[in-house]
């Protein structure tokens, strides 16, 4: 019997509306758990090479894994994997909310989407039983109307509901996939990706929950962490969510300023989380089953920027792209545009980032009033940014150019703009700056779907949480702004961890090693705990490192490696003021990192991409029969 998993994946034929079920063998989850991994498997397995990644040839997984719906912290994760219309290489996104254990308890590990709709339907799902609808009704709808019009449609409102916005529907190349109206699958658009297939939303509920294999041992095990929580690190977090670090990102000069002109923001106490707590929170909210409660919910009922709580509350990062980058201190508007952002399905960081962009290139002289519809799109001009917004999800004027993101943008619109981009394989940076983290800079780099501030440790944790890196064979701390051999080694084997959060869809903030309420150690017992299964450190390293190997697999077949690992120009130049005044990455040292880099990870240092050998060795001799061709 399988323990934490149905072993039921479902398949979704657009083109001619069929549904079909797989039931592979648990070997398979052994090997590829869930998550990023499974979904990567499908995605190299149905999507060819060279695909339209808005064409009905792409493929989209939506991917649970053996732990999704257990009774513990942080697993209420779901992962989104097809090829990216944004960086045009391999695109990955997870999201948590309730939608993922709801799906789990729907009856499915995994949703398999091929091909693209005639018309716009939705996929509902119950106690196993699936079925396609009709959708046109919700086209064209905010997210919350569309939850509200299935609640009705559906006669209950405890069905979960994962949906693409309007921005998707108009195939924004940052368009996010929404649950609960305020929940992201944010990045590298995969909310685009489904609009394309015109399947608008997925619907779930249901009862079907598999059977832990030690239930007794993961309720004594949930028990330590929640009364564990009030003396963890994490507990500042569940008090003021991720906006907790904006004020620590300003005073260590790391919080991205005017297009990351400067880590430092004079109008950051405006925007920081003490604030947002003492002005428009209005309360905390959770992922299912979580004790942290990182969530904001906040709510402006008078003046120009009106919020409904339906909408949640910004994240740092939301805070940090609308707010420093574009040199705004109004924490209303910022709340705002991250209502427009949930209510159409749009990526915060990518949105709020090439908004930003923009508005360096207007005061630079490089973007004219009569190319931005007559805005004057200075820095710290909320209400032009508040426009944009809404003229991106809706593709209308000047919108519709900074639609294509702001790398394709500058393309459109040249003069000399791209000198001014933050981006790494067309997506823009989250606001974590690698001029004072330094090993950022190489996994901004070399990270498959482009600059992500979530898929490694960030440098001071090497330093600050000697006993948890210790655990993952860690054990000489480096200091932030060195990138030496230590440093590239730190950034590898904490990709391979966070590699494995993402493959087993845990939260980062209960069971990454720096926030966490889990360490490593304790996250093998929970996996051992759920499935059964031997679980050690070194076993999740592995896994983590496959699901790294599967990524760059992706990449390597679209003929994108080395070249592709590049830095913007703007991440060379000085920054001033603050912290950070006068410091600088150089590219030399990004260029002796990767080296070091590739060297580790078993890849050919010449091209980038993973060699026959490495990917051998980690039971992917199928993936480089795809990449080489088949040995005789
Ligand atoms: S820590 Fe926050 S984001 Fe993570 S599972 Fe809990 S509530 Fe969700």
């Amino acid at each position: 019997m399988p323990y934490g998993y149905h072993q039921k994946i479902l398949h979704v034929y657009l083109a001619d509306l069929r549904l079909e079920i797989e039931t592979p063998p648990e070997s398979f989850y052994r090997k590829y758990v869930g998550g990023s991994a499974l979904g990567l498997y499908y995605l190299l397995k149905h999507t060819p090479a060279g695909a339209d990644p808005l064409g009905p040839e792409n493929t989209l997984i939506l991917a649970l894994s053996v732990l999704t719906g257990a009774s513990i912290s942080g697993q209420s994760r779901i992962t989104a994997v097809a090829k990216s219309p944004l960086t045009n290489v391999v695109g990955d996104s997870q999201a948590g909310g309730f939608f993922p254990a709801e799906l789990k308890f729907a009856g499915y590990d995994a949703l398999v989407i091929h091909g693209k709709a005639q018309e716009p339907v939705y996929l509902w799902i119950r106690d196993g039983e699936a079925e396609l609808r009709p959708a046109s009704h919700l086209w064209g709808k905010t997210t919350a109307e569309v939850d509200d019009i299935l609640y009705e449609e559906l006669g209950d409102k405890r069905i979960q509901v994962l949906q693409t916005g309007i921005a998707g529907e108009n195939q924004v190349r940052y368009a996010a996939l929404i649950n609960m109206a305020n929940r992201a699958n944010g990045r590298t658009g995969m909310g685009a990706v489904m609009g394309s297939k015109n399947l608008k939303a997925i619907a779930v509920r249901g009862r079907q929950r598999p059977p832990m294999a030690d239930g007794k041992g993961l309720n004594n095990l949930a028990r330590w962490g929640a009364s564990e929580f009030p003396d963890s690190d994490v507990y500042g977090l569940g008090m003021l969510g991720t906006a907790e670090v904006l004020e620590y990102q300003n005073k260590s000069g790391g919080l991205p300023t005017h297009n990351w002109a400067s880590g430092a923001f004079e109008g950051w106490k405006a925007i920081d989380g003490k604030t947002m707590a003492r002005t428009i929170l209005k309360e905390r909210d959770s992922c299912y089953a979580c004790t942290v409660r990182c969530k904001r919910v906040v709510e402006v009922t008078s003046g120009p920027y009106r919020v409904d709580p339906r909408y949640g509350g910004p994240e740092y990062e939301t805070l940090a792209t609308f707010g420093s980058y574009c040199g705004i201190d109004d924490l209303q508007a910022i709340a705002y545009a991250n209502q427009l952002c949930g209510a159409y399905g749009l990526d915060t960081i990518s949105c709020g980032a090439s908004i930003a962009w923009a508005m360096d290139c207007f005061e630079r002289g490089l973007i004219t009033r009569a190319e931005c519809d007559g805005l004057e799109l200075h820095f710290g001009n909320a209400p032009a940014m508040v426009q944009l917004v809404e003229q991106i999800a809706h593709r209308t004027g000047f919108g519709d150019v900074l639609a294509e993101g702001s790398a394709r943008a500058a393309r459109i619109i040249g003069k000399g703009t791209e000198q001014e981009l933050i981006t790494v394989k067309n997506q823009e940076a989250p606001a974590h700056m690698p001029q004072v983290k330094r090993s950022l800079g190489l996994i901004y780099a070399v990270n498959p779907f482009g600059a992500d501030h979530q898929s490694s440790e960030h440098d001071p944790s090497y330093g600050d949480y000697p006993e948890r890196m210790a655990q993952i064979g860690l054990t000489d701390p480096q200091p932030d702004q060195v990138l030496n051999r230590e440093k590239v080694r730190f950034a590898l084997v904490t990709q391979y961890l966070y590699s494995a959060l993402d493959t087993y869809d845990l939260c980062q903030f209960v069971f990454g090693p720096a926030w966490h309420l889990y360490g490593p150690e304790q996250m093998a017992q929970a996996v051992h705990l759920i499935t059964g299964w031997e679980a050690s450190v070194e076993d999740l390293l592995r896994i983590g490192e496959r699901r790294l190997n599967l990524l760059r697999a992706f990449n390597a077949r679209e003929g994108i490696g080395r070249a592709g690992d590049k830095l913007p120009a703007k991440f060379f130049k000085a920054l001033k003021g603050g912290a950070s005044d006068g410091i600088t990455l150089s590219e030399q040292e990004i260029e002796t990192a990767k080296d070091l880099y590739y060297e580790m990870a078993g890849w050919d240092p010449e091209t980038g991409y993973p060699s026959r050998q490495k990917l051998e060795e980690l039971d992917l001799a199928w993936v480089a029969d795809e990449l080489y061709g088949a040995q005789a």
